[in-house]
């Protein structure tokens, strides 16, 4: 299993005679209905309940006993991969005290960390994974100090790019047709083969990527279990201190999901927009996961336009987010979806256009306000938004359709297409350049950091990172998943164990390897291994706290205040203090807002309307 981000049949090694443990419950489930059992109604004395409960505790410590000796060492090495082990052999009651455990034993493990494998994991990185940037890629100068704003794309899967649907009125649509300008515009560099690489941290894992350059953890999320104790050396405070970026994110949700805000203060973030900036009003302003995109992205501008320029934001957006729902008034009059039978699918192009749409309107206010010239903006799908389950019911819309990019048919549908449907837009779209092109190289979330600093004109030749620039030649021509498996252009292994290869060219299994494919597939999973097993040992073991590259100020959380009452004053510090030096749009416009320059449809707000900033109730 990969990437499905919950408890899957295939996350634990199963036994048919797995089926022993269930069959007490089973019995008594029979009983019941047999009427052979019933529910014992007499009130309870204290003795009776303890003596019960003692003989209940003493039970499960024998069950826990004997685990342990029929799978030896069982919960020790485990327990911290996979949590659904200890779930099945010992049921959810023993499962909350490991875990307990568990966070003991992971503390443990960071103070025993040594030196010594720090060094290993360096030297590891210099000799595999370190790539110079390609000179012949000389964007570098003319991109120095520009602003850089990511957006997340929740749950975007590259199919959607230029694919055209029909509607139940029998109409053909683009169901994205501005993320599809940008994509085949020749201000942007467009990789075609990208993949998300996350494992059950999904969202956040692909946080971990980007900002970081190492991978989620084999289970669970990395953010959420490591994130506020970690030291990173992290892409905001990389380019706060190498360039003076200011940085900043925008979320749509709550700053304690996934641990965000501890993080983003190990990670140096100087500022944490989250839906205490914004009025979230849930019955008009906000969808399951938070602020409505187009509320987001226009609701921002009273902050953003206070950052000191050149600025790192991210702003990670939440409506394209299962359940894909909208309100009817969210809802594009001109856009109609398919009808597959499947909710699931069917909403989802819906909230993807509306994902489109938001980006429209920031990207006019980004050009309105003159901050377009001066960014790149860097867009990209975090991991799949359709799932394992549910996409054989994408062959509805795949199929006698030319603008689909991946085909199968619902009785076809394979670990392949599984595969395949990891693949994610990235795209790096830089005002006035003319040499954008589509990119077929194989590249996946784990690359885009050293990527872009080495398009800011960063050095990261003393930096640890498992990425591999983008754009340098030499760079490995496959990429890994976070269950062991790989794509490269002729052979896919959707896991580790996988029994089946498939052929990446023609989504066919190989019915014989031949020797030499043989050799390929066992050296490309042993560096896939070695490679996740290094991003596990320096992320498990916190090994970053050994080193300080050179000329790198180790980041203290301490320094990170973002609260809302603290975030407005020391902005307005900043902007007072520096005078006419002060670089933030606010600033270059007199002190005004840009606000009025962004246009919406946003049924909530009306054209134009000068807002003040929220302020969030006490
Ligand atoms: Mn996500």
């Amino acid at each position: 299993m990969f990437g499905t981000g919950g408890i899957g049949a295939n996350s634990v090694p199963t036994n048919i005679w797995d089926i022993i443990y269930w069959a007490d419950l089973l019995v008594i489930v029979i009983l019941f209905i047999a009427k052979r059992l019933h529910f014992d109604k007499r009130p309870v004395g204290t003795k009776r309940a303890f003596t019960a409960f003692s003989f209940a505790l003493m039970l499960f410590a024998l069950n826990f006993w004997a685990a342990d000796i029929i799978k030896p060492q069982m919960i020790m090495r485990k327990a911290q991969s996979d949590k659904t082990y200890v779930v099945r052999y010992l049921g959810l009651g023993p499962w909350l005290l490991t875990d307990g455990y568990y966070t003991h034993v992971a503390n443990e493990q960071r103070a025993n960390a040594k030196l010594q494998t720090f060094q290993q994991v360096q030297n590891y990185i210099k000799k595999n994974r370190y790539l110079a940037p390609n000179v012949s890629f000389d964007q570098s100068k003319s991109l120095t100090k520009r602003n850089v704003i990511v957006i997340h794309l929740e749950s975007f899967q590259q199919f959607i790019i230029n694919l055209k649907i029909t509607g139940s009125d029998g109409q053909q649509r683009e169901v994205t047709p501005f993320l599809n300008s940008i994509y085949n515009s020749t201000e942007t560099y467009s990789f075609e083969n990208f993949y998300s690489q996350i494992g059950q941290g999904k969202t956040s894992d692909a946080e971990t990527m980007l900002e970081t350059s190492t991978f989620g953890l084999s289970s669970g999320s990395f953010l959420n279990t490591y994130g506020p104790t970690q030291t990173f050396q992290a892409m905001p405070a990389i380019l706060s201190q190498t360039q003076g970026y200011s940085s900043a994110v925008f979320h749509g949700n709550r700053g304690s999901f996934y641990n965000r805000i501890g993080t983003y203060k190990s990670m140096g973030y100087q500022n944490f927009f989250d839906q205490s900036f914004f009025d979230s009003n849930k019955n008009t302003r906000a969808n399951t996961y938070g602020i409505k995109d187009k509320l987001l992205f226009r609701d921002s501008v009273p902050y953003l336009e206070q950052l000191q320029q050149p600025f790192y934001v991210k702003y990670l957006t939440v409506s394209n987010h299962l359940p894909y729902t909208i309100g009817k008034e969210d809802e594009d009059p001109n856009f109609q979806t398919v009808n597959t039978g499947n909710k699931s699918v069917d909403n989802y192009f819906l909230t993807a256009h509306y994902l489109d749409q938001s980006i429209k309107q920031f990207y006019d206010y980004l050009k309105e306000s003159g901050l377009y010239d001066k960014s790149v903006i860097v867009l990209y799908g975090d991991h799949f938004g359709v799932s394992n389950e549910n996409s054989p019911d994408l062959a509805k819309v795949f199929n006698n359709n030319p603008t689909a990019s991946l085909n199968f048919t619902e009785d076809d549908y394979d670990s392949f297409d599984w595969t395949q449907l990891q693949k994610t837009p990235f795209m790096i779209n830089i005002p006035g350049n003319k040499e954008g092109k589509k990119i077929s190289t194989f590249t996946g979330e784990i690359d885009v950091m050293p990527t872009l600093e080495h398009l800011l004109g960063i050095d990261t030749s003393n930096y640890v990172q498992f990425g591999q620039d983008m754009f340098a030649s030499g760079r490995q021509n496959w990429v890994a998943l976070r269950n062991g498996g790989f794509i490269s252009p002729d052979i896919t292994l959707p896991s580790l164990n996988s029994k089946t290869i498939y052929d990446t060219r023609t989504g066919l299994p190989i019915a014989e390897l031949t020797e030499e494919q043989k050799k390929t597939v066992e050296e490309t999973k042993a560096k896939v291994t070695e490679l996740l097993k290094m991003s596990d040992e320096l992320n498990n073991q916190n090994l970053l706290q050994f080193y300080t590259p050179q000329g790198f100020k180790p980041v203290d959380s301490a320094d990170y205040n973002y609260s809302f009452a603290s975030t407005l004053k020391r902005l307005a510090e900043q902007q007072k203090s520096l005078g006419a030096g002060s670089t933030s749009l606010w600033s270059q416009r007199g002190d005004k807002t840009s606000l009025p320059l962004y246009t919406t449809d946003i049924p909530e707000v009306k054209n134009g309307e000068d807002v003040p900033i929220y302020t969030p109730k006490q």
